[in-house]
């Protein structure tokens, strides 16, 4: 048998409503998986017409995940890396539009040889190849496809046929699982399974039966509710896996194993299972339940308002990075958002962080933001349009650069510190936005010596960008006049990856061009992040004494 042939496939789609935590109930399944000595891999098919996620604001989308080759992605494949530890790469993520783009020009090219081309079964076909390829590519042994939207919308209706398709291939292949959300009515009130009923109901109208049903919940499932489901929604009792809230993400693999969720799948595929190995993440994560102390950090941010309410999606990897340094260092972090166009107090945070963004807005607090940390001793790291504005703030204040900015907020500034690369700037002119940043791993060398060198241990690093301006390199003598220290560069010299403020004046001063929160794992916290959380424990003793 070829390897495409002994592949299992496991689809995670969602009923009732979105955003009950599906990419993790599905990066959570392939991690047990992946315990059990298969080699996983996972796909996210995202029902929008974007042909990637980089156009899409963060605000309405959450955070742009990019991948090592640049592909900018949906936030579930950081969650996919995350908790496989494994970086995956273009093969990984779809959207409606870039399948209908390599059907048409596939249809364009004459490959589909005079032939009519459909909706169905062109489009289904495409998606099933494009899972093939990424078993193929990642040699997977188990592969996990999250079908984003919700069942019963129109959007993803493509990929639900496309599960169809493939099931009656191989039947004994595939195993769907429905995430599906159980309201609880009123205070104190009782699990409700009724939408649960009617997601199953709209699933099966597509000519699919769900194999296991999460239910996800404020709270464990009921043995009554457990019933319920299972005489309306026709799955077996033991395949209705109990998914409640719980404080901490990495929790959420090993809830699923109380009711044996690995042992259900490898059954319906008829594997024998293999023994588990969680021993290490079980570890992992009662060291983390036993943390008490906690450290408080500040993101200074404006991705947050939506309506009424805050979102804290669109700097996840940024949350979670903290979240794995703060772990290594047993403390729990307390992350509080401050608004960039509206704050104070920033004294109470035992380090700040001023994460990626683009345009104007929110830009004047952020410089004000860094100015404080700067003056005031306060751990910092710049992550690339943060470390652009502490560029920029230094320029002004240290440098004394009158009215110092990047182009990107202000073209006619005296003193551009920050410019766009010339071969960007004729992809603005052109209107040419989608995938056109500088994306995805470049490499870097260190300066010996310096704070990011000792954090990394080596000389030469990885890392994956996504912007398109840069320390202008006519500043950066007068930059390092005053006291700046450029400790990563581009190999050839040219791009400023990493700025830093010399120990003696600061103790934890770091701007990266570079996004390492992409890269932080839970139980492999990102070494810029480890330093800057250290330093934060000793600016928070300081501040207590
Ligand atoms: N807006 C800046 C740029 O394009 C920074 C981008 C970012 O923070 N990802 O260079």
């Amino acid at each position: 048998m070829t390897k495409e042939q002994k592949t299992k496939y496991v689809f995670v789609v969602g009923g009732v409503m979105s955003g009950v935590g599906k990419g993790v109930a599905a990066a959570s399944i392939g991690k047990i998986l992946q315990s059990r000595g298969f080699n996983v891999t996972s796909v996210k098919i995202d029902p929008y017409v974007n042909i990637d996620a980089g156009t899409m604001n963060p605000i309405e989308h959450g955070e742009v995940f990019v991948l090592n080759d640049g592909t900018e992605c949906d936030q579930d494949l950081g969650n996919y890396e995350r908790f496989l530890n494994k970086d995956l790469s273009r093969v990984n993520y779809m959207t409606t539009g870039s399948v209908y783009l390599s059907v048409i020009e596939r249809e364009r090219s004459l490959k589909y040889q005079g032939k009519c081309v459909e909706v169905v079964p062109h489009i289904p076909i495409e998606v099933i190849d494009r899972i093939n390829l990424a078993v193929k590519k990642d040699n997977a042994d188990i592969i996990t496809i999250e079908v984003g939207g919700t069942v019963g919308e129109y959007q993803n209706i493509l990929f639900l046929e496309a599960i169809r398709m493939l099931k009656l291939k191989k039947p004994k292949s595939v195993v769907l699982v429905l995430v599906s959300y159980l309201p609880i009515q009123g205070k104190g009130g009782e699990l409700k399974t009724k939408p649960t009923q009617y997601a199953v109901r709209t699933l099966n109208s597509t000519g699919l039966q769900p194999d296991i049903i999460i239910a996800r919940s404020a709270v464990d499932i009921d043995d009554k509710r457990r019933d319920k489901i299972a005489t309306n929604c026709g799955v077996e009792k033991k395949d209705i896996i109990s998914a409640p809230d719980v404080d901490n993400i990495y929790k959420i693999p090993l809830n699923f194993e109380r009711d044996k969720i690995s042992g259900r799948i490898l059954e319906k595929f008829s594997i024998k299972p293999q023994k588990k190995d969680m021993k290490d993440f079980r570890r992992f994560i009662s060291s983390v339940n036993k943390i008490e102390k906690e450290m408080r950090i500040g993101i200074v941010g404006k991705y947050f308002g939506t309506g009424n309410f805050m979102l804290s999606d669109s700097y996840i990897s940024v949350i979670e990075a903290i979240k794995h340094s703060a772990y290594a260092l047993k403390r729990k972090p307390i992350i509080e958002w401050v608004d960039a166009e509206n704050f104070k107090n920033l004294g109470r945070f035992d380090g700040i962080i001023v994460p990626g963004g683009f345009g104007g807005r929110g830009i004047d607090g952020k410089i004000r933001a860094i100015n404080y940390v700067r003056k005031h001793n306060i751990p910092f790291i710049g992550l690339c349009y943060g470390m652009q504005l502490a560029v920029v703030e230094f320029a002004r204040s240290v440098a004394r650069l009158d009215n110092a900015n990047s182009t990107e907020i202000d073209k006619t500034t005296p003193h551009p510190v920050i410019n766009i690369l010339p071969s960007q700037k004729e992809k603005i002119e052109n209107s040419n936005y989608g995938g056109t940043m500088r994306l995805g791993a470049y490499p870097a060398v260190l300066k010996k010596g310096t704070v990011a060198q000792r954090a990394y241990g080596t000389t030469h690093i990885s890392e994956r960008h996504r912007h398109r301006y840069e320390v202008n390199p006519e500043y950066i003598e007068c930059l390092e006049a005053n006291g700046m220290i450029f400790s990563g560069m581009s190999p050839d010299k040219r791009l400023m990856e990493i700025m830093e403020l010399p120990v003696k004046t600061h103790p934890f001063f770091i701007g990266t061009q570079f996004h390492p929160e992409f890269k932080s794992r839970p139980q492999k916290a990102h070494p810029i992040f480890l330093k800057f959380m250290e330093a934060s424990l000793i600016n928070k003793k300081r501040v207590t004494n």
